[in-house]
């Protein structure tokens, strides 16, 4: 049994399945994007990233923060 053949990772925004490594770099698109992207990793805990700017002053870059949340078990 490969483990590290497995899609443990779920993108539920994108309803698409990823291998825990390749999750980080999906993750880092919906960051490039400011999107919120909600990800269940392989342990089963869904979060929440949110990387929607806070505010409208978005040309500054140190303005920039990036919420997670968690949401819950299965
Ligand atoms: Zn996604």
């Amino acid at each position: 049994m490969k483990v590290t053949n497995q899609k443990n990772c779920r993108c539920i925004t994108c309803k698409k399945n990823f291998h825990y490594l390749g999750i980080a770099r999906h993750r880092a698109m919906h960051r490039d994007k400011k999107e919120v992207c909600e990800i269940t990793y392989t342990d089963g805990v869904t979060y929440i990233h949110d990387f929607t700017p806070e505010d409208e002053n978005t040309d500054i870059p140190n303005t920039k923060s990036v919420r997670c949340k968690m949401v819950g078990q299965v």
